[in-house]
């Protein structure tokens, strides 16, 4: 049985970041001037062990957890990934175990994630335009090594693909049809994701955002769209099928369409901290009281007390926070996961 939040929110979905560091350096997350060789990421003793995650995982699940999502920073950068997945995916409650990935590393990954149990794969490419690709990675990877990768992948059994595309104006957004032509048909699904101010790094501004509604009525227009129901497994985007063809497109509308109402994520971060929501400003350190010996039932009073008290809704409120003369530092999205 699920605990629920102040918002009568169940608690389903846990997004662990397994790294704060990435081979990447996306503007809209990581921006490489403020991510420079001389930052200081966490120290790998700071990284909860794969024996501390099997641990908090097991009291997450007894409080209603049944989907995890591995993410990062990059997560394939962890050393040994797969031996952590065997391991959750062996847990008893845990129905959906997912991962996101740049995919620059998947070619070599693919097959030990397959053979290790990993339900499900997410890759980020935010176009099939190179020079736009290094645009928007921090001149790091190229589009070749992400279709390898996809294509390594799809070897491997994972038969179908989430594609997310973080969209931005006068960036990649004339670029976008490119990317239904080239999934058209296959199993795969293209997620196109509004551009969101998660963090404090990447300058962002509403007018950079390209609502959902204006990618629809884009790709609507050569490829007519069909809308599908909202179901457990898309509750973060919205899902259209193709009338004329096979196959799905996604749409995630943080800015214009909040979908805060049934937001049933928690994140830890690399070192143990949990933050109940993408845009908080603060965590909680269980990482801290595990390594001090808390017990298994104290952590979950930790756990239980968090969530209960959880009001978090930051998109259906945005434009108010942002106006506010005075706000704390977001936790950045590359120490928590998307
Ligand atoms: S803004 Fe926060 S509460 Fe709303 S959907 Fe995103 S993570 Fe959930």
């Amino acid at each position: 049985m699920s605990i629920t939040d102040a918002l009568n929110r169940p608690l389903r979905d846990l997004r662990i970041s397994l790294i704060d560091r990435c081979n990447c350096r996306c503007p809209y997350c990581m921006p490489s001037e403020g991510f420079h060789q001389a930052y200081q990421f966490l120290d790998k003793k700071e990284w909860l062990s794969f024996e501390e995650i099997v641990r908090l995982v097991r009291i997450f699940v007894s409080l209603g957890v049944t989907k995890l999502r591995l993410t990062g920073g990059e997560p394939l950068l962890r050393p040994d990934i797969d031996e952590l997945i065997r391991q959750l995916s062996a847990i008893k409650g845990v129905d959906d175990l997912a991962l996101t990935t740049n995919g620059f590393l998947l070619k070599e990954w693919a097959p030990r994630l397959k053979e290790a149990q990993l339900g499900r794969l997410t890759v980020s490419l935010d176009t099939l335009d190179e020079a736009i690709f290094r645009q928007m990675s921090g001149q790091q990877g190229s589009v070749k090594d992400v279709l390898h990768g996809i294509c390594a992948a799809e070897h491997a059994g994972f038969d179908s693909i989430k594609i997310n595309c973080v969209v931005q104006r006068g960036i990649n957004d004339h670029t976008i049809l490119d990317l239904v032509k080239y999934f058209y048909g296959t199993p795969h699904t293209v997620r196109f994701i509004e551009y969101m101010d998660v963090g404090n790094q990447n300058h962002w501004e509403n007018a950079q955002v390209v609502a959902s509604s204006e990618v629809i009525s884009l790709i609507d227009a050569q490829f007519p769209l069909q809308r599908l129901q909202i179901t457990q497994n898309r509750s973060t985007s919205e899902t259209y099928r193709f009338k004329e063809g096979k196959g799905e497109i996604g749409f995630i509308s943080s800015v214009t369409k909040a979908f805060c109402g049934t937001c049933s994520r928690l994140r830890l971060s690399a070192d143990g901290k949990m933050y109940p929501c993408l845009f908080a400003t603060h965590g909680m350190d269980l990482g801290a009281h595990l390594r001090g010996g808390a017990t298994d039932e104290f952590l979950s009073h930790l756990i239980r007390e968090l969530w209960i008290k959880r009001e978090d809704h930051y998109s259906e409120i945005r434009s108010s926070v942002r106006n506010t003369s005075k706000t704390s530092p977001k936790i950045e999205m590359f120490q928590i996961g998307g």
